[in-house]
């Protein structure tokens, strides 16, 4: 089938962008599958000397952890390359606070390395003495190892004054075995317990954006969003002006595009047929 297409702001051809933001899951792969023709794509893009970042809202592994993966699958990418939620909310808070400042996580080693490599000391996830202990904040990811007991650290830090930060909002990641509850999940119940709202760093927040262009060098006018989810991918990039490319190889369905109150600016089955786009000009609207 073709593509749907509305006038994007700048009226640039598809073969003419410079820079990709590429989400990764139901992007890239679908867990340890890579998509039909990713080898490829990538071939494609380093042929045209595009700039490229992967930006993920999964916090809970490191860059060179995705390096690795890339590189199972035949790919060469740079750790430098990839830009995790972890990272975008150690850098962030770096920029809000001095090092040196005590912070709790809940989260898995993406997030302690990020963590960790912005300076910021680590409190002992069991923490003994509550009663003596105090955090400067409170960072929440995406975890398989949570209990109650850290939560509960957790809670008991951000009620005595921490900053609440989470890396991302996304209460659900797919799985082989269907859906399964992610770090917007922890995050409610974080909130429930303290009462407290917290500030979400990952997609759709426009620091991961202004992050990955500026790791470009690049602009809100040569750079697109590829993504599969219309309310972290598409909806973030549009914020902050980039123009988007929603994949329907993902999370996003037909129906979530009707009832959509953003609109991509293109729309492709999957990588493959965005990737055979560069090559061609865009349609006439209407006319495809
Ligand atoms: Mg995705």
């Amino acid at each position: 089938m073709g593509f749907r297409y509305n006038q994007p702001a700048m009226n640039h051809k598809i073969n003419q962008i410079e820079n990709l933001i590429l989400d990764m899951d139901g992007v890239l792969w679908h867990g340890e599958t890579p998509v039909p023709g990713l080898a490829s794509f990538f071939k494609e893009i380093k042929r045209r000397h595009m700039g490229y970042i992967l930006a993920t809202n999964n916090a809970t592994e490191t860059p060179e952890q995705y390096a690795n993966k890339l590189d199972r699958f035949g790919i060469d990418v740079p750790a430098e390359r990839i830009l995790t939620s972890a990272e975008a909310t150690a850098g962030y808070l770096r920029k809000t606070y001095p090092a040196g400042r005590s912070a709790y996580i809940v989260g898995e080693i993406g997030l302690h390395k990020a963590m960790g490599s912005q300076g910021f000391r680590i409190l002992d996830e069991e923490i003994d003495d509550l009663l003596s202990v105090q955090a400067d904040v409170v960072v929440v990811g995406m975890t398989r190892h949570v209990c109650y007991r850290h939560l509960a650290i957790a809670n008991h830090l951000i009620s005595n004054g921490a900053t609440f930060i989470g890396t991302n909002p996304d209460v659900t990641f797919p799985s082989e075995i269907g859906r399964m509850p992610g770090a917007g999940s922890i995050l409610a119940f974080l909130e429930t317990a303290s009462g407290i709202i917290p500030k979400v760093i990952g997609k759709p927040n426009g620091i991961m954006f202004r992050e990955a262009i500026q790791r470009l060098s690049g602009s809100v006018d040569n750079t697109v969003m590829v993504g599969d989810r219309m309310n972290t991918d598409i909806a973030g990039a549009h914020s902050v002006g980039l123009r988007t490319v929603l994949l329907m190889s993902g999370i996003a369905t037909r129906e979530d595009l009707k009832s959509a109150t953003i609109e991509p600016d293109w729309v492709f089955d999957d990588l493959r047929s965005f990737a055979a786009a560069f090559e061609t000009t865009l349609p006439v609207p209407g006319n495809n």
